[in-house]
């Protein structure tokens, strides 16, 4: 008979990893969520090799206690739920304490952070520590990942070319930043930036930022407020639109998500005013209470479940539907003189 026993801890976490870093950009996001959660004003990424090579994302966080650091690395360790209630109210992007233990156990980390005081430098790779130091840090986490997948072959033969994953790590930065513009964000790649935000707390200018103060001028605000939901945002006049959904963002608490009923609501405030196969560009903020949301529902959190999604789609279905209905009345509203 084959023995039951429990799988060494870096075995776990590399399984853990096959789900929480899934390429390149999983490890941006889960980084860059890390530095939000931190309070950071301040977050500079910057990869190389479409990531594979290194992933740097630097911040003015927190920072961790360099007595903490090694905890921060074990699975299911977490500084941000205690108790199963906390499940049911959390206001954070991460919970679940599987980010560094994963991507630490598929590539070589370093990671170097002080809260203020002396900071601290720890070093692993394949999921074994190799350092920790005492270094020199002002306050804030710097995360530099190298090598990564380096010792899972078949996760590096699976990636796209390195033009598609760079694409998809824009991608999730310039969602992040859309998420969070009071937070200064940029993003360089191969020594290029790409994007730039001021971290004054101005969307628009995010958007600016993101598809150029020309198409951001076509784009109209919208606002929806209950006792217990706000809904507020931009989205593109019916002229404006593109050839994909893949332009509406929503974000759910600050927390960017994919969800297919409320980009459909988004399409679905045009009426017949959009061309067929044709999409507006839309960033949605959704304010409710966290005790509505289950995020607890699949390891990377771009999936949750939403329990007033109906009520919350007609609200911004109509939010959309009477912005251009004003719109129509002073037909050249968005012309200048
Ligand atoms: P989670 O975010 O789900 O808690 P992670 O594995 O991503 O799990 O991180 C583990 C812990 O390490 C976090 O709970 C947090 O306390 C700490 N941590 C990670 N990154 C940072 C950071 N950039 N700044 C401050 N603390 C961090
Ligand atoms: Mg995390």
């Amino acid at each position: 008979m084959k023995q039951i026993h429990e799988l060494p801890a870096i075995l776990a976490n590399q399984i853990s990893a096959g789900e929480v870093v899934e390429r390149p950009a999983s490890v941006v996001k889960e980084l860059v969520e890390n530095a939000l959660d931190a309070h950071s004003t301040e977050i500079d990424v910057t990869v190389a090799d479409a990531g594979l090579k290194t992933i740097k994302v630097v911040d003015d966080g927190d920072g961790i206690d360099s007595s903490q650091v090694q905890t921060a690395f074990l699975r299911h360790a977490t500084s941000k739920i205690t108790e199963q209630r906390d499940l049911f109210r959390v206001r954070t992007l991460g919970f679940r304490g599987e980010a560094l233990p994963s991507i630490s156990s598929v590539s070589n980390v370093v990671l170097k952070t002080s809260t203020g005081s002396v900071g601290t430098e720890i070093e692993y790779k394949g999921g074994k520590l190799v350092s920790q130091k005492a270094a020199e840090s002002r306050k804030g986490t710097t995360v530099i990942v190298n090598s990564l997948f380096y010792n899972t072959p078949a996760r590096l033969k699976y990636l796209s070319s390195p033009n598609t994953e760079l694409a998809k790590i824009s991608d999730i930065v310039n969602r992040l930043a859309l998420s969070h513009p009071e937070v200064a964000f940029s993003f360089i790649s191969n020594g290029r930036e790409l994007l730039r935000t001021s971290g004054r707390g101005d969307l628009l200018q995010v958007l600016g930022a993101i598809y150029g103060v020309k198409t951001v001028s076509r784009m109209q605000p919208i606002k929806s407020e209950k006792p217990d939901i706000s809904i507020s945002g931009y989205v593109s006049l019916p002229e404006l639109t593109r050839a994909s959904r893949n332009y509406i963002s929503l974000i759910l608490n600050g927390r960017y998500v994919r969800n297919f009923p409320l980009t459909k609501a988004v399409i679905n405030g045009y009426g017949s005013k959009l061309m067929i196969g044709r999409f507006p560009i839309a960033v949605i903020n959704i304010k409710l209470d966290p005790a509505l949301i289950d995020v607890n529902v699949h390891p990377t959190k771009q999936e949750v479940r939403i329990s007033e999604e109906p009520r919350i789609g007609d609200m911004v279905a109509t939010a959309i539907r009477d912005m251009l209905a004003d719109k129509q009345l002073i037909p050249d509203a968005t012309r200048e003189f």
